[in-house]
């Protein structure tokens, strides 16, 4: 891991700097790159500017780690709202929650009944609902609350890690239960002894799960393979693989983040790749944001750039 990236991840985790940074304006200013607002209004606006170019998307109400109960209800409240204002203008957004939003770190059972709630709204409403994959030490009761979910609502899906050594075995048995799959990389700094530490074993693992994703496919059990990554020598690659195996373009579904790779996003959609844009919104974009320039340490220079353009 870089010098920096493994900085910028340490920012991100840290209390003093996740109170203070999102005050700072320059950093505020940098942020918009990636975040059309902070309200969900600020969301269906970008949502409803992607649709034209025959874009749908995925929404996510940034924050983690809630340690206060009526936080967390506040948090499930939102997403009910948001599931029917959807419904109401016939909008095609999934969402997309962390389970320490819902209050997983205070009690499992309590954030269970919260993430159940969403995904009666989400069944009741047509829509799906995206579960995200945070540090290492969540993997196991995510896995296990996805299940339980899962054998109530048929619609339902689990974000993987490429960069954690188990991910196979999980990726197996959730195409074997007929749960959705969104791979990513990874975006936490875990150790040696669970993860990848180099960038190009990560991105080979991507490409290794990718093609038994692809085979999952044909279970025809409601498992649907989805391709996180803004990585276009990846998907091209992951593309050939599915045209070799048979599968048409619209079999492969991309999901990138709002504000990155926007011109690729539109030749996907072109090739007649499935796309969808994962939009956040929200007061609590600070550890995520830190997330993303980590993700690519050049973004620094956006910050640097907005102190400067004053
Ligand atoms: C839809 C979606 C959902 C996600 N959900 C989760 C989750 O639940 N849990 C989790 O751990 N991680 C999640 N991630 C983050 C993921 O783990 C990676 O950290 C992130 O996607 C960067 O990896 P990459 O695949 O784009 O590849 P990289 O190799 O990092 O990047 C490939 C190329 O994409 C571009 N790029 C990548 N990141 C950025 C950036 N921040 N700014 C500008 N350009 C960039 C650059 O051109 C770069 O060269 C999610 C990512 C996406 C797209």
């Amino acid at each position: 891991m870089s010098m920096m990236r493994s900085v910028l991840l340490a920012i991100s985790e840290n209390r003093w700097m996740r109170e203070r940074g999102p005050k700072l304006w320059f950093v505020k200013r940098a942020v918009r790159k990636f975040m059309p607002g902070e309200e969900f209004a600020d969301m269906l606006r970008a949502a409803d500017g992607l649709v034209p170019a025959g874009i749908h998307t995925v929404f996510t109400r940034l924050g983690e780690s809630v340690t206060d109960e009526a936080e967390a209800t506040a948090v499930r409240e939102h997403y009910l709202d948001a599931l029917d204002q959807l419904k109401a203008r016939g909008m095609l957004s999934e969402p997309s929650i962390k389970l320490t939003q819902l209050g997983l770190d205070i009690d499992k059972d309590r954030c269970f009944a919260n993430l159940r709630a969403l995904a009666e709204r989400a069944h009741a409403t047509g829509n799906y609902l995206w579960i995200d994959m945070e540090q290492t030490s969540y993997v196991d009761v995510t896995l296990d609350l996805t299940r339980r979910i899962k054998a109530e609502f048929p619609r339902v899906g689990v974000c993987l890690q490429a960069y954690l050594f188990r991910t196979m075995d999980d990726l197996k048995a959730m195409i074997e239960a007929g749960i959705g799959v969104r791979l990513v990389k990874g975006a936490y700094k875990e150790p040696a002894s669970v993860a990848f530490p180099k960038k190009a074993d990560v991105d080979e693992n991507f490409f290794t799960l990718a093609v038994v994703m692809l085979e999952g496919l044909g279970r025809k059990n409601g498992f649907r393979p989805v391709f996180g990554t803004h990585d276009l020598a990846l998907i091209t690659r992951i593309r050939a693989h599915a045209e070799r195996a048979g599968l048409a373009n619209r079999d492969v579904e991309v999901h990138m983040l709002y504000g990155i790779q926007r011109g690729a996003q539109d030749q996907l959609v072109k090739d007649g790749v499935n796309v969808r844009v994962l939009v956040a919104y929200g007061a609590y974009w600070f550890a995520w944001y830190v997330r993303r320039l980590a993700e690519r340490p050049a973004n620094v220079w956006f910050v640097v750039r907005s102190m400067i353009a004053r």
